[in-house]
């Protein structure tokens, strides 16, 4: 089964919102992915809870 999530964040470089595809089939994710507004590597952590929700940090590479 393929539980693709659409989950919005903030991109931690401009601040502007940015849609993530999440495969909530996944416990634990991350990744680097680069801002879809300023183009910036973003590295996406992606935490799927006991309930099935997905809990998504966006940080810069610099942090
Ligand atoms: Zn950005």
């Amino acid at each position: 089964m393929n539980l693709l999530e659409e989950i919005s964040i903030n991109c931690p470089y401009c601040g502007e919102p940015i849609t993530v595809l999440i495969d909530g089939s996944l416990e634990q994710q991350q990744y680097v992915e680069d801002c879809q507004v300023c183009c910036k590597p973003m590295e996406i952590h992606v935490v799927i809870s006991a309930d099935g929700r997905c809990r998504v940090e966006a940080r810069s590479e610099n942090d």
